[in-house]
């Protein structure tokens, strides 16, 4: 199994390039970590429910609580040659060093981090305008993706949500864990000569394809 890391703030595209990836590339899996622990949080497992008010207040879960979830989920995939996308996972130099054991049981490799540049005037902009359906997971942008209706999602025409951590003071603090937290995963990654930048300020379709074209590069360097 080939690894890719997806880093960078939040607002910085890494979920929606995943997906964008994962619909157009042949076998290109994409895992979330903050989707795996909304859903634990949704189904009130223990670690779910351990880590909800962490989330609400934008800080981070464990570093033990979210490893162990990733590393249950990539022991569940096929011993193959397929692509899978972390995407929010590692978030600290802890996380990074479990994530090599991880990967060490599992018999996969990790193949580059894709750093997604974006400057904080935008990130602003996108995570204030982020909105939810909590039916379905379908996201949507006040500005740039409405949906059809205001406030409603297009396929379930439920009223469309704010995220708790998408919240004006919450987007705040998660800007400045990322900062002290994860930033240093920059250089981590750098320093094994893992690490390519993205400049992410535009379209994410754009950021996909660019990704796309150093998929077979990364997989030449790794072999
Ligand atoms: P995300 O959807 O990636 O923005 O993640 C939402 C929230 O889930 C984050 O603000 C954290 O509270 C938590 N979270 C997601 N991934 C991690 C991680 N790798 N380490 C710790 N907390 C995480």
């Amino acid at each position: 199994m080939n690894v890719l890391i997806f880093l960078g703030a939040p607002g910085s595209g890494k979920g929606t390039v995943a997906e964008i990836l994962a619909g157009t590339v042949d076998g290109f899996r994409t895992v979330s970590s903050g989707a795996l622990l909304r859903d634990a949080v949704k189904s009130r497992t223990e670690a779910g429910v351990a880590a909800e008010a962490t989330i609400a207040r934008g800080e981070l879960v464990p570093d033990q609580l979210i490893a162990a979830m990733i590393g249950d989920y990539l022991k569940g995939l096929p011993d193959d040659s397929s692509m899978i996308a972390l995407d929010g996972f590692p978030r600290t130099v802890a996380q990074a060093e479990m994530l090599e054991s991880i990967l060490a049981a599992n018999k996969a490799r990790l193949l580059q981090a894709a750093f997604l540049d974006v400057p904080r005037d935008v990130l602003l902009f996108r995570l204030s305008g982020r909105r939810l359906c909590p039916k379905c997971g379908a996201g949507y942008h006040i500005s740039t993706l409405p949906p059809k209706v205001a406030g409603m999602c297009d396929t379930c025409n439920v009223e469309l949500i704010t995220r708790a951590d998408d919240q004006p003071a919450t987007i705040e603090n998660r800007l400045k864990v990322y900062q002290q937290q994860t930033v240093p995963l920059k250089a981590f990654y750098e320093d094994k000569g893992l690490l390519t930048r993205f400049d992410a300020a535009g379209e994410a379709g754009d950021v996909a394809r660019a990704i796309a074209g150093d998929l077979s590069k990364w997989r030449t360097a790794q072999a």
